[in-house]
Order: structure tokens, then sequence, then C-alpha cells
């Protein structure tokens, strides 16, 4: 196992922690004093408050990372900051640490990046402040997903005071790249640390999970995601004249509907039926006395385990080479002309089977929050999408309602009910693993 390099001193960490913004009604608002950053690691309201004061809209990194190393430091881990760069996006800060030399080791993995306040005079407390009203903590980034990191490392510190260091290592994989094109983030990460010898045996992401109330879901999979932009052409003339013509919206309208009109499946044990939508239909024409000369449409699918991203291709190749050379729809014309170019990064459906994992964490859910948690594949896709390519992973965190939206906020009794979950399930994995 190779030995990270702690790059910042915890002095330089605590500074760069302070950068954060400071609340403007701080006599009212208790903001952890930083040389007691240690100590109240376990108490997840603390960790998410000053988290949420780093604001950390994507890509900058907004003093969040340095906030979370000031937390995990004292607790014994190894923090290693990594920037990652790809030509024609923003450089992106990301966080890796571990605690342990030994196995098992179970990841947790998340980002601290937030998405913009969209109109800041629309909340009702300051996105950046973590105000506390009527028993909710509001800010951007308190569900999606501040909040569950703030909850792991509160479950950490607990499961260290009781039973010290875990039997194994746990590591945090914090990307800064989330919200944004998710190029220099978790991918990059993962790389980095698998190049000098990280591995893991099992990984929990923090992203909001529940629909309505903590313990409803747990997602052990994800759909899917294809999109590709289909161009047909056609000869551009005048209306008045369409014999000298073709009109690419026919063809156009023939092809969209070949996409849409049938099924492509009736869904899975696992999963929900896979659903195409036509995303956008251009012509760009402004006259109407003008036959257009082509038409485009995007189009999106969000697919099931009965497909791979090549066989999903192939079948929509199939319907739109039937399409187009369809002659009743077109008597007396040439095949529609089209050509497609598929999106780059498709998304690869995936399904976690670990049943360690899996019980660990339901039985932890239940016990806790007294809910038996749907196992579900539903929703977006998230960056397990990658992480699933080295490790088994599953996702749960806070509830999801107010993520993104104008007055995110979370109950702070949730973020005690989800650190005691938090620290359930890492006795109960420890104790679980290998088996
Ligand atoms: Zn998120």
């Amino acid at each position: 196992m190779q030995q990270f390099k702690v790059l910042q001193c915890p002095l330089r960490v605590l500074k760069d922690a302070r950068r954060c913004r400071q609340p403007r009604l701080a006599m009212s608002l208790p903001f952890p004093p930083d040389s007691s950053t240690a100590m109240t690691a376990t108490d997840p309201v603390a960790n998410l408050q000053t988290l949420i004061r780093c604001p950390s809209v994507t890509p900058a990194e907004g003093g969040a990372l340095s906030a979370l190393e000031a937390m995990l430091a004292p607790l014994g881990f190894t923090v290693d900051k990594v920037k990652a760069s790809e030509e024609g996006t923003p450089d992106i800060e990301n966080l890796y640490a571990r605690l342990g030399k030994d196995g098992p080791h179970l990841m947790f993995a998340g980002h601290t990046d937030v998405v913009p306040v969209g109109d800041e005079a629309a909340w009702t407390h300051p996105p950046f402040e973590a105000q506390i009203s009527k028993g909710e903590l509001f800010g951007r980034g308190a569900v999606d997903m501040k909040g569950g990191i703030a909850c792991f490392v509160a479950a950490v510190a607990r499961h260290i005071e009781k039973n010290g260091p875990p039997n194994g290592s746990i590591s945090f994989l914090i990307t800064g790249d989330e919200e944004g094109p998710a190029i220099n983030g978790t991918t990059k990460l993962l790389q980095w640390a698998a190049e000098r010898g990280e591995s893991w045996d099992a990984c929990l992401v923090g992203e909001p999970t529940n629909p309505d109330r903590l313990g409803d879901m747990i997602k052990i999979g994800r759909r899917g995601s294809l999109s590709g932009k289909i161009t047909v052409h056609g000869v551009q003339g005048h209306a008045a004249y369409p014999h000298l013509a073709d009109n690419p919206v026919r063809g156009m309208l023939q092809l969209t509907q070949a996409l849409m009109d049938t099924p492509f499946d009736g869904g899975t044990d696992d999963f929900q039926p896979s659903n195409l939508e036509v995303t956008t239909v251009d012509v760009g024409n402004p006259a109407t006395n003008v036959i257009p000369a082509k038409a485009s449409a995007s189009f999106n699918i969000r697919f099931n385990d009965s497909w791979t991203v090549e066989t999903l291709r192939a079948e929509i190749l199939r319907r739109l080479d039937a399409a187009a050379g369809n002659g009743a729809l077109r008597p007396g014309r040439e095949a529609v002309s089209y050509d497609i170019v598929w999106a780059d990064r498709p998304s690869h459906v995936f399904l976690t089977r670990n049943n360690a994992l899996i019980a660990s964490l339901s039985s932890a859910v239940e016990s806790v929050s007294g809910q038996s948690p749907r196992l579900s594949t539903t929703g977006g896709t998230s960056d397990a999408r990658f992480i699933k390519d080295y490790c088994p992973v599953v996702e749960f965190g806070l509830v999801g309602q107010t993520m993104h939206m104008v007055d995110e906020r979370v109950a702070v009794a949730d973020l005690e009910t989800l650190t005691a979950i938090y620290e359930t399930f890492i006795a109960r994995w420890f104790a679980n693993a290998g088996l």
C-alpha cells in the first residue's frame, strides 16, 4: 500500500477553512471555531454549516475541500488534494482521504460542488449562510450533497470515538465536478487513486436518494443514458413548387415517430421500461414560402439492463433505416437521406448485486429509521456509474425534495437520523465484510 503525503499542514488547512463565508448574523448562528473542528466533527449540523458557508458553485472549490480536510485530518485521515485539468474545461480540485492501511476498504463518495443559487433574492435565508429556522437548515447543498458528506464525517468521527479506528480502511472520494461536466471529477480521481495502488471493496455514495422520507429508498443501480442527433437532408425550394424540392420535415416526422411509437421493452425485474424522448426538433426556417434544406432532431434514451449501448445503437439504426426506406410514406421518392451523430460519453446501465453491502445498508436504515427501504434503480445518472467499474456501489443520502431549488433545506432531525444510519452501516459493513 502506497503512502500518501498530506499536501498541506493542518495549520494551513485551518487558515484555508476560514476563507469560507462567515454568516452575517454571526451572533445568533453558532459558527464552529476552527480550533475545535476535531471535536465538532461528530456533529453533522456543525459540519454542514461549515460546508455550506463555502460558496463552491461548480467549478469553484470555494474553500469546501479545505474545510473537509480540516475535519478529516484530525481524525487520522491522510488527505490528498488532486487537481485535474483538461483542455476546454475548467480545472477542478478534488479530494481523496484515507484512514487505515489494510482491508476491507470502504469508500464514501460524493461532491462538494453545488449548482448556482438562481434568484438569490427569492431565498428565505441567504444560500451560503446555513441558517436554521423552525428545525430546518437552509442553504445551497444542504441535501445535494454537503449534507450527506457532513453526516458521514460525523458518523466516522463517532465510530472512532466509540470503537477506535475501524478494522480496515475508510476513504472519502470527493469531487468538485459532479454538477458540472463531470470530466475532471470522479473518473479522474478514481484513475489517480487506482494508479497509486488503491482498491476498494465497496462504496456508498451519499447523494439524496429518498423521495419523501428518510429511509424510503436505496439506489442499487442506475439506468443508462444515450443521446444522439439526427439530421435529415432535403432539397430547398419554393413551397408552391414542391415537385422541384424535397421537404426534410416529412422525413424527420417519419424518423422521430419510428423512435418514439414502439416501446423498446417492457422493463425488467430490476428496472422500469426503457424510454426514448425526442428533446428538440429544429428547422430554423423563418420563411413560410420556402421548403427548408434540412431538419434536425435530438433524442435521449434512458435504458435498462436488457440493452447495452452497442445493442441499443443498433436497434435505433434499424428503426431509422426501416422508416427512412418506407416507400409507402414517400411515394415516388428516394429513401429519406439522414445522418446521425451520437453524443459523447454515454452512461452505461449497472446493477449492484453485492448482498453484504446491500444488507448492511438496508438493515442499518431499517433499524434506525423504522422504514424498510425500497431497492431502486430509478432516476437520472450519478457518479456511481463511474465507481461501479472499481467496486460494488450503492447510494443512500437525504430526502431530495428541495435539491437544486431556491430554499434548498434539510430537517435538522434528518441530519441526526442519517448520521445514526451511516454509523450503524459502518459498524455492520465492517462486521459483514468478507462474508
Ligand atoms: Zn448531487
